[in-house]
């Protein structure tokens, strides 16, 4: 029977409408094509050393061994009898575990001693043995002569030997079952079609894609195994990557970018002179990027990923100023209005030597929510006439509509999801030149450290550049662990601070909690109440969270900035780009209710003066502490690399949830790894850049062409543009 990859997998022998509902509910599997792109976790082979420690408990799990003996035992319950049915099976390891059937006594004479079989099931463990409890199994062979022969270690005598797929599975629908389905399909398909040019198999020692699905399903050995993958991982990361740079093609169609390139001895070259420091080498090179950047006639879309620190506000600063020396005007825009406010103060101190709203100097604005109503009227006005060069708000800035005489540049800071059709809304408020749609250069930036590999993959159509060095002199921040086993040490700590605050230095205590609240936890309301008055009477304490007035939030900060307060009680409002240098120790409370990132992003605050800085987490002191938030705890402890952190999360917790994948656009994955496969990110991002480069629309490719749609319709937000647009 032949069968064609847009069938139905009802089409399949073997799948009964019940296991064709099933794999439409459980795995999103309607067609033969989709069937084989539900790709197996791993293969078990017979010989394979399953050991105790590979096996997850309370996981299903496929084990292979042979069974070496029965035992039968009943158990009286009520009126009726439990009989239990125990195989004992010896893997080719020599590993041992317990199948144990219920009510089943048929089973010893249907797996009599010395089959073989693959044996599906949840993995318990039972005082150190293995036990799988009605598993679902499959015969594989027999070894001659019964169990009375003995075990030989090499199984080769068995009739079905080979690599045994074991696929994401569900309880009624358990990876052996699916096994011979996928091999029904491969039976009645005709070779299946590439969608990549011959060429390129050769140059990138690639299978074709009907080798690769087919070995990849049920592969000879691990070798070839490994050769499917490679095809497979590269098809899923190419498409993908094609996908997203065919979109940012197809949406800068018809746009124009401006040519904001440097000019000699503006404003830029200027700020370069008179700035306090020489710029890092990584600064450099985001100088330079960025530079190319602004010079092309492509608007800019890059994403300037720099750890806290790393000095990424002189880069924005910079690439501000060059839309200032065209004649343009610049935005910066960060995510909370403190942030606003502080953002505006440090410009115009780094400019003031360019000179700050004097005659013939730089004018610089502030536009927020708060900002008073005639503030608001004046500013919006001198924006749309041109007079001001920069402006800072927040983000809302975009949505409000706001309209500038000729927006140049934009920065915007911490706003990971600023994508490739938000960039077009832009391009009204830029006004258009001679009819064409100009888009302003767009600058994105964040300091939440990304694995590489997961910021091509999720920012795969935005240019990147990295600050991955800090500015010179910086002292690693020490980093302590306090569990309430250590109570007497957090007297100790109180008594640092009062020295440091003593000494012109000042702390921040971060707490979960605004208010007392559902969840056990420390709030600032009674926290700020009790530092202020029991254990810090002597100095001024300060609190700031998000449910207070901004112009009372403003003046807490002030305080704190100028040294009028010595400790600042919040909550995680500060996490992001505030800096007040002389805060030289970050306390935070509870610390196992915050992720890495978020621990990461606080202890940022702090560092940033000269001098030894402190994080002290506070852990376990509302409940338990798990696992998880230990191994957490303990990386954030061990390292100030962000980098180093976000790896580590990234193994933790996955790519899936460090983004959440429905809002991030985080595409799924189904056989790439991002921690294995970032050679091949890179490798797919090239290539993709390259084929649309030469052809925007992809109409000289339409086997590329299909193949992104068939993998992206209605699924990424991202592609369906494609076909409305
Ligand atoms: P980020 O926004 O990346 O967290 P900032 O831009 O706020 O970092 O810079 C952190 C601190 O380092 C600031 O106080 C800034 O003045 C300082 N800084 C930035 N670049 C340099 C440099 N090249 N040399 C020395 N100090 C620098
Ligand atoms: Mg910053």
């Amino acid at each position: 029977m032949q069968l064609t990859l847009d069938d139905p997998v009802s089409a399949v022998p073997g799948v009964s409408s019940t296991v064709a509902s099933r794999l439409r509910k459980h795995f999103g599997i309607r067609t033969v094509h989709d069937l084989l792109e539900h790709h197996p976790r791993k293969h078990h082979d017979a010989g394979e050393v399953l050991d105790l420690s590979e096996v997850a408990v309370g996981e299903p799990a496929t084990l292979i061994g042979t069974i070496t003996d029965w035992s039968i035992r009943r158990i009286p319950k009520g009126r009726r009898t439990l009989t239990i049915a125990v195989a004992r099976v010896r893997q080719a390891s020599g590993a041992n575990f317990e199948a144990t059937f219920f009510n089943q006594e048929w089973r010893r004479r249907q797996l009599p001693e010395g089959t073989v079989a693959a044996f599906s099931g949840k993995v318990e463990r039972f005082r150190s043995a293995l036990k799988v409890s009605n598993p679902d199994t499959q015969v594989l062979g027999r070894v001659r002569g019964g169990a009375g022969a003995g075990v030989p270690d090499d199984l080769s005598a068995l009739e079905h030997q080979r690599l045994l797929p074991v696929y994401p599975a569900v309880a009624d629908l358990p990876s052996f079952k699916i096994v011979p389905l996928v091999e029904h399909a491969l039976d009645g398909l005709p070779p299946i079609p590439d969608w990549l040019p011959d060429a390129w198999l050769d140059e990138l020692d690639l299978l074709t894609l009907d080798d690769a699905l087919r070995q990849h399903h049920l592969p000879p050995d691990r070798e070839t195994a490994r050769a499917a993958r490679r095809r497979l991982v590269f098809d899923e990361l190419f498409a993908l990557q094609l996908g997203l740079q065919w979109r940012r093609a197809h949406l800068e169609a018809g746009t124009v970018g401006l040519d904001n390139s440097p000019v000699d001895l503006g404003h830029g070259d200027e700020f370069l002179r008179t700035m306090p420091f020489e710029p890092t080498g990584a600064q450099q090179r985001a100088f330079a990027e960025i530079a190319e950047d602004l010079r092309s006639s492509r608007p800019m879309h890059r994403l300037l990923q720099g750890d806290v620190g790393s000095g990424k506000t002189v880069v924005a600063v910079w690439s501000l100023l060059n839309a200032v020396d065209h004649g343009r005007q610049a935005a910066l825009m960060v995510p909370t209005e403190v942030l606003a406010e502080q953002h505006h103060r440090t410009l115009t101190e780094l400019l003031a030597p360019l000179g700050v709203n004097v005659l013939d100097g730089l004018r610089i604005e502030l536009l927020t929510g708060s900002s008073g109503v005639a503030h608001r009227r004046r500013v919006l006005g001198e924006l749309l006439t041109g007079d001001v060069d920069i402006v800072v708000g927040t983000h809302a800035l975009l949505e409000e509509g706001v309209r500038f005489a000729d927006l140049g540049v934009v920065v915007i800071d911490e706003q990971h999801r600023f994508g490739v059709s938000q960039r077009v809304q832009l391009k009204e408020k830029a006004g258009d030149g001679d009819g064409r749609e100009v888009l302003p250069d767009v600058l994105v930036m964040t300091a939440t450290p990304i694995p590489r590999s997961l910021a091509l993959t999720l920012y795969g159509d935005l240019d990147v550049t990295v600050l991955d060095e800090l500015p010179p002199g910086r002292e690693p921040i020490k980093t302590t662990l306090i569990t309430p086993d250590q109570a007497p040490r957090r007297a100790g700590l109180y008594a640092f601070i009062r020295d440091e605050a003593k000494a012109g230095r000042r702390a921040y205590v971060v707490c979960p909690l605004v208010e007392e609240g559902e969840v056990e936890a420390t709030n600032v309301t009674d926290h700020h109440a009790h530092l202020s008055t029991d254990v810090f009477p002597d100095l001024e304490v300060a609190l700031v969270h998000g449910r207070m007035r901004p112009d009372a939030k403003e003046s807490a900060m002030a305080r704190f900035r100028s040294g009028e307060a010595q400790v600042l009680v919040s909550t995680t409002v500060i996490e992001v780009g505030v800096d007040v240098p002389e805060a030289t120790v970050m306390v935070i409370e509870d610390a196992e209710r915050f992720g890495i990132s978020q621990l990461h992003q606080l202890r940022g605050r702090v560092g940033r003066g000269g001098g030894t800085s402190y994080c002290v987490l506070f852990a376990g002191w509302h409940g338990e502490l798990t696992d998880d938030a230990k191994e957490r705890l303990e990386a954030v402890a061990a390292t100030t690399d962000g980098f180093v952190l976000a790896e580590t999360d990234l193994g933790i917790r996955g790519a899936g949830q460090l983004f959440g994948k429905a809002q991030s656009g985080m595409p799924d994955l189904k056989v790439a790894d991002l921690r294995r496969d970032e050679a091949t990110i890179a490798l797919a991002r090239e290539r993709a850049r390259a084929v649309v480069a030469a052809d925007p629309d992809l109409t000289d490719h339409p086997r590329m062409r299909a193949e992104v749609l068939r993998r992206y319709e209605g699924g990424l937000e991202a592609f369906a543009a494609l076909q409305t647009g």
